[in-house]
């Protein structure tokens, strides 16, 4: 991305594959090993199934075979996390909409989930967009706090004992996961180790001579995964984690008591610029829009600054076609149409996401014990963060800009 620093690509750079397997290799002293967990983004998965004629679930069962014979102790899904990061962005959409009349900066709220975005909007437009940015953690981070808090604590471990790596579609999550706001309070550890791509999972395989076609497949680990092996149920949502579109049903059923299974969409502009709208008796009650890439949401900043955004949430991707389009996902083989590929990856990720957030009784279980509830004062201390402008994230970090 245009906008990291110097300091910033040297967090990133330490993280790679080359990295992991170096971990993984001089893990073996007993006294000192690390845990290695090892957390699967589903467009990651979608990417290779596409790469190797597989289903996205049959792709992640496969490399969890691998990875395990790698030394990986434990693979987990972030569609898990996933399912978090959504139930709080409903709740704190529903706080900052019935703000919103003391609170000019309420709304609207812009997802966070993209560290593309959130690199921008610190760095370009500072003060000015931040109260606008949900302060809900992506599925990466929200993953990292389970696995670095909850999970630990399960199994009698620290964190610094835990080695945590997830599998993301893009280089800019490297980036999330070493922001100064994701050290554990201790600043030891990171509540992400390493983030590694998709295209780098790859490389892994094929420097291990290993096609995942031939792996057979064993089922991801239960206590963080809701894709242990059964059929999904498909749901509709953008490839980015559906912000939008889950958001949007909630508030349409808390706020105004309507009912919606399907969400119409309207596309202006450009194919990744959508609009969605609540209305009753020719009044808008709710709008919402998807603005993905960097023209769309240039134009949505604008609006913005000239107060002329009709919006009360947008899920903002810097990524056009979003997450499954990110620039770590696997590249299309020789000869291979890039378009056909990415409606390919589309489609196995359409089919691998899991029911409805609000239903997911594993995740209402781990709040209850947990977290007590939704939005409650421990669920904003481990499931949200801030954002800065560039002066207020030093930290000990030099950032030049
Ligand atoms: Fe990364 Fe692109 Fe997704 Fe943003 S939209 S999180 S940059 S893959």
């Amino acid at each position: 991305s245009g906008c990291i620093t110097s300091a910033e690509s040297v967090l990133i750079t330490q993280q790679s594959h080359e990295e992991l397997f170096k971990v993984l290799r001089n893990n073996t002293n007993e006294k000192e090993q690390k845990i290695v967990v090892v957390s699967l983004s589903p467009q990651s998965r979608a990417s290779l199934a596409a790469h190797y004629g597989l289903s996205s679930s049959e792709t992640g069962r496969r490399l969890t075979t691998f990875l395990k014979s790698l030394g990986v102790h434990h693979v987990f899904d972030t569609n898990f996390s996933r399912t978090f990061s959504l139930l709080e962005s409903q709740k704190e959409f529903l706080d900052r909409f019935q703000r919103k009349e003391q609170d000019r900066k309420a709304l609207p709220m812009l997802t966070s989930a993209c560290p593309g975005w959130i690199c921008y909007a610190e760095k370009t437009h500072g003060e000015f967009i931040l109260p606008y940015i949900s302060s809900t953690r992506s599925p990466q981070q929200m993953m990292g706090s389970l696995v670095k808090c909850y999970f630990a604590e399960q199994q009698g471990l620290s964190a610094q004992q835990i080695y945590h790596v997830t599998v993301m579609p893009c280089f800019d999550k490297k980036l999330e996961a070493s922001r100064p706001d994701f050290y554990l309070k201790n600043n030891e550890t990171r509540e992400v180790d390493c983030v590694i791509t998709s295209g780098e999972v790859l490389k892994m395989l094929e420097e291990e001579n290993v096609s995942l076609t031939d792996v057979t497949p064993m089922p991801l680990d239960t206590l963080f995964s809701n894709v242990s092996g059964n059929e999904y149920l498909s749901h509709a949502g953008s490839s980015s984690g559906g912000y939008l579109h889950h958001v949007f049903i909630n508030a349409a059923k808390r706020l105004f008591g309507e009912e919606i299974k399907e969400l119409t969409y309207k596309t202006l502009r450009n194919k990744d610029f959508h609009e969605v709208t609540l209305e009753r008796d020719g009044v808008v009650l709710l709008s919402f829009a998807a603005a993905y890439g960097f023209r769309n949401i240039q134009n949505l900043v604008q609006k913005l600054k000239r107060g002329k955004s009709p919006y009360h949430f947008v899920e903002v991707m810097a990524c056009p076609s979003g997450c499954i389009n990110g620039g770590g996902q696997v590249k299309p083989l020789p000869g291979e149409n890039a378009k056909e590929l990415l409606h390919k990856v589309d489609e196995l990720y359409k089919a691998d996401l899991p029911a409805v957030p609000e239903e997911d009784t594993h995740v209402a279980e781990l709040y209850e014990t947990w977290l007590q509830s939704v939005g409650s004062d421990r669920a904003k201390e481990l499931l949200h963060t801030q954002y800065h402008t560039v002066e207020k994230m030093t930290n000990g970090l030099v950032m030049k800009w």
